[in-house]
């Protein structure tokens, strides 16, 4: 395509789509691995994996391949029938976790919005009506309104009032605060386990171990936000593996698709509580999602993946602390392929932009802070050439 035609895209892109970000002028139109190509053929080494999605990198046959043979088969049946691949899958993640249950939808936030019904459920049922959810400040849990409402970021708390009552937020890894804010219309504790768009927060493990304490004592909900952390991104095929502890419900998405739109909540038999239509959709088990998802977790399992994500992630590390020196890099942290770094400068955006240009996409998760989150496949060579670029975009800038 040469540089009209893209020009007359990215006209009609601003003349139609309607706004809600801002993107550069740029249309995507081929993936590969760990590669995308724009309509003008420029590449872009990707270090976001279409936002911590694209586990087994871009346009993977895998996925191809399912579809194919599922969209030969059966598209849709409609949410009140079981299809096969559904079937297979729920016991692929069983079989793979400590959960008895799983719940299938498409986006993070519905499975988030599924665990909040859950929790609130089993107050209702168990708890004398309990129906209040702990969550933390610089969580993230998505865009519907209740998922909004548990997310504890401060310039959302006006937003789209009225907001969603039943979620009160406390400092990250502060066990006091957490103990002073759980009272008799609490049911459940929720939090990532790293916090993502937070910034890459890990959770401490003693925290972690105290929280689910503390649940067991007061027979309430902990809940973990697996959708950016499960599915081997840090380096086990789910971060609650991390820490010696089980949650009573866990959800995923993002990873757990490596592109297509899905996401599940899994929880343990004694949570199985819902009664016919109180939970539900539309697309709920589809099963082009179901055969996608299927593949590509089998895959992520039988080859290994999680562990080859924690050797890369140490590869990374190693690479980042050798720039850390010169360009005054702070807070090297993450597990697995969920990395960050903060810079002396609020210049994450502009470095995101030369690294653009540059042909690298990096993410900028707050002003003073860069976080790497690339497909799991990514190769010690594909290491080399980001930290490469990277150097020279701060050599630029800083
Ligand atoms: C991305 C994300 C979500 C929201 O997922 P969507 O698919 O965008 O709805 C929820 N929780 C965490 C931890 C996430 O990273």
């Amino acid at each position: 395509m040469n540089s009209c035609e893209t020009a007359e895209l990215l006209k009609e892109a601003k003349d139609n789509i309607l706004f809600n970000t801002v993107r550069p002028d740029i249309v995507m139109e081929k993936g590969r691995g760990m590669y995308l190509w724009d309509t003008e053929g420029k590449k872009y080494l990707d270090f976001v994996g279409g936002w911590a999605v694209n586990c087994l990198g871009h346009s993977p046959e895998v996925i191809s391949k399912a579809l194919e043979r599922q969209a030969a088969e059966l598209v849709n049946a409609s949410p009140s029938f079981y299809n096969r691949p559904m079937i297979e899958f729920a016991k692929l993640l069983t079989d793979n976790s400590c959960f008895d249950r799983v719940f299938f939808t498409s986006t993070g936030a519905e499975a988030n919005e599924g665990a909040i019904k859950l929790a609130r459920k089993y107050g209702a049922k168990n708890l004398n009506g309990a129906y209040e959810i702990i969550t933390t400040i610089n969580s993230f849990h998505g865009r519907t309104l209740a998922t909004m409402a548990a997310t504890g970021k401060k310039h959302w708390e006006s937003l789209f009032a009225p907001k969603v009552p039943g979620f009160k937020h406390v400092p990250f890894n502060d066990m006091a605060s957490m103990k002073a804010a759980v009272n008799s219309s609490t049911c459940a504790i929720m939090l990532e386990p790293i916090q993502g768009e937070g910034g890459v927060n890990a959770a401490e493990e003693g925290y972690i171990k105290e929280l689910r304490k503390l649940c067991d004592e007061r027979g309430i909900l902990l809940i973990f936000d697996e959708v950016q952390t499960g599915i081997g991104r840090t380096g086990k095929l789910f971060a609650y593996e991390h820490f010696g502890i089980e949650p009573d419900i866990m959800t995923l998405a993002k990873g757990i698709g490596g592109g297509f739109p899905l996401s599940a909540m899994l929880t343990k038999e004694k949570y199985n509580i819902f009664e016919a239509s109180d939970q539900g959709g539309t697309y709920c088990g589809q099963p082009l999602a179901m055969a996608v998802g299927l593949a590509v977790v089998s895959e992520v399992i039988k080859t290994n993946i999680p562990q080859k994500a924690e050797e890369q992630g140490r590869l990374i590390m190693e690479g980042l602390n050798n720039l850390a020196e010169k360009f005054n890099l702070k807070n090297i942290r993450g597990k697995g392929l969920l990395i960050a770094f903060d810079l002396s400068e609020e210049k994450g955006p502009e470095i995101v932009r030369e690294c653009l240009e540059e042909g690298l996409l990096i993410n900028s998760p707050k002003p003073s802070t860069i976080r790497l989150m690339p497909p799991l496949i990514v190769s010690e060579e594909e290491i080399v050439i980001m930290l490469q670029i990277l150097g020279k975009v701060l050599e630029k800038v800083l």
